[in-house]
């Protein structure tokens, strides 16, 4: 577990707390880049201040390693609490509102002393704020959408930072003599997209070491409880955390048990029933007798059915669909041969062409295709036609180097417009092997501008792939509004593939629009849109997101080969 995502949630505040507070620009501004320079750390920076190499860190000064520090002792900031004592505003609170900033913040707080979520939320539904200059009624509508968003968020930590935590500790635990089996459960075990906490379980005769060296692990804030079957921590990144310890005869119960959902372990129990069974976390009964309990596989099977993967268990047909024997071959990780989107220091990827190269052969992949953004992406720096055409020279010379043994293929990350156009003309697309169009401006257009605009970009021959179809960010931006069942359509019509972007954050499509988008015959795309070596294992984000769409191996276009899949794109 590193430190990383802590640390940054401190320079953060600090951040914000300079803003409101109306200090030097300059100085929010050395901690945001403190922010954005940690956040793509490939290493604990723990380590790196251990080794006395805080400052060797792009973006990193004297001052900002004083506060990284600071914290690394004793979880302490000084300066921290002295910025908190001057304005008692609950900026992180705050901030966790899409379109909440600190402009907005000394605002409120100026005028009408909020100072948190909650005396927000009361000043927006008193129409407060739509007097307040520069804000108007929009705007209050706005932020009242956005306090939902964050509500719903509240206590949620995205599936990929739970799940690293969650999987640095089962490491950790099964190393010990005691533990026969230990797994995952709950909703990480079912891959949701955030998580409210971990939950652990561990089949062992004798606890006492095990729950030991659960409530000791590294990075505990907290132990709620420290008992035989059960513990619970806090950790420091204010997940909770959950033991609990069976015996073998009814781990299979457990797993099944505290995998769930709660619906459909509610309507296992009721098929149970029907069949004058009993079933709990301690296994199936008949009368007083144990007959399955061991194993999941056995207890499903008892019940008359195939067993069922946990993306799955959601109540969605999949227990029927296992009576019947239908259940889909889910699509794996190994099925995988290429990444179609990613990005490279041309546009504002962190690491060079070769470095993102390098990173990719090492997962075996047969192709893989560069993706920078375009030039009306200016924050990010992105390529006008005569950059593209040197970029794709360039690429065809990595591809004759023999460096690399997979193919390189030549993409772009292609703006759409406000009317549906392209920001790039025809005559360079034809140029490329993979031409991926996405959504990256006028976000709060109307839902019929949207779809109409997006419906316009499919109609190009040379739009392959829409990128990441809804522009959501998990717990800070929702979905733009779009009517994606006519954007479906118009991408078969227009054979163009959905992505289902693998980036933890966004993971769009979600479970229900790829079930949607595969009934109707659309393949999918599933990439990382990696702006960084590191950011390339986010591949298994969204295999698992794409199981829990009842995706499998033939749906996707990146499991084929390099020549099924150049021919399953073509227009
Ligand atoms: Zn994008
Ligand atoms: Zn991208």
């Amino acid at each position: 577990m590193t430190k990383n995502a802590e640390v940054v949630r401190v320079l953060k505040e600090m951040a914000l707390l300079l803003q409101v507070q109306g200090a030097d620009p300059f100085k929010a501004q050395a901690y945001q880049r403190g922010v954005r320079s940690i956040t793509s750390l490939g290493e604990d920076i723990a380590a790196i201040a251990a080794r006395d190499e805080l400052t060797d860190i792009p973006g990193i000064g004297k001052g900002l390693a004083e506060v990284i520090k600071d914290y690394l002792d004793d979880g302490q900031v000084e300066k921290l609490n002295e910025l908190r004592t001057r304005v008692p505003i609950q900026v992180m609170e705050l901030d966790a509102i899409p379109g909440v900033g600190p402009r907005t913040m000394k605002l409120v707080y100026d005028k009408l002393g909020v100072t948190d979520l909650e005396s927000l939320e009361r000043a927006a539904d008193e129409g407060l704020l739509e007097d307040l200059p520069g804000l108007g009624k929009k705007t209050q509508e706005q932020i009242l959408r956005g306090i939902a968003v964050a509500k719903s968020g509240m206590g949620r930590t995205l599936l990929a930072d739970g799940l690293l935590d969650a999987e640095a500790i089962v490491t950790k635990l099964r190393k010990l003599e005691d533990v026969k089996r230990i797994d995952i459960t709950g909703s990480s075990r079912r891959r949701r997209e955030t998580i409210g906490d971990i939950d652990i379980l561990v089949d062992a005769e004798v606890s006492g070491t095990i729950m030991e060296t659960f409530v000791g692990i590294e990075g505990v804030a907290d132990v709620l409880a420290h008992g035989d079957t059960k513990s619970s921590i806090r950790l420091q990144s204010n997940l909770q955390v959950d033991l609990r310890v069976v015996t073998s005869d009814s781990y299979g119960a457990g797993l099944q048990y505290f995998t769930g959902s709660v619906d459909h372990n509610v309507k296992l129990r009721a098929l149970a029933q029907k069949k004058n069974l009993r079933l709990n976390e301690y296994g199936l009964f008949k009368g007083e007798k144990k007959i399955a309990g061991d194993d999941e596989e056995g207890i499903y099977k008892t019940l008359g059915m195939d067993w069922i993967p946990p993306e799955l268990r959601e109540d969605q047909g999949e227990i029927e669909a296992a009576q019947e024997g239908t259940l889909p071959k889910l699509i794996e990780m190994k099925d995988i041969r290429g990444d179609l989107h990613s990005h490279t220091d041309q546009s504002d990827g962190k690491n060079t062409i070769e470095e993102m190269l390098d990173a990719a052969q090492k997962k075996g992949y047969e192709y893989y295709c560069v993706s920078d953004h375009t030039q009306s992406l200016t924050i990010a720096n992105g390529m006008d036609e005569a950059r593209l055409l040197k970029r794709i020279d360039e690429i065809d010379d990595l591809n004759s180097s023999g460096r690399w043994k997979m193919k390189i293929l030549k993409g772009a990350e292609v703006d759409i417009l406000k009317n549906g156009e392209l920001d790039i003309k025809d005559e360079v697309l034809a140029q490329l092997d993979i031409v991926t169009v996405s959504i990256h401006s006028r976000m709060k257009d109307s839902k019929e501008m949207m779809t109409e605009r997006v419906c316009e970009a499919l109609r190009n021959r040379y739009a392959h792939i829409l990128g990441h179809p809804t522009g959501r960010l998990l717990l800070k931006r929702p979905e733009f509004e779009i009517d994606l069942q006519q954007v479906f359509e118009m991408a078969v019509e227009n054979n163009v593939i959905m992505e289902l972007n693998a980036h933890p954050q966004r993971l769009d499509l979600n479970p229900g629009n790829l079930r949607i988008a595969k009934r109707l015959g659309l393949k999918v795309a599933i990439n990382t849109d990696a702006h960084w070596t590191d950011e390339l294992d986010h591949m298994r984000f969204g295999v698992y997101q794409a199981r829990r769409g009842w995706i499998e191996r033939d749906d996707v276009i990146n499991t084929m080969s390099l020549k099924s899949m150049l021919k399953a794109i073509k227009k």
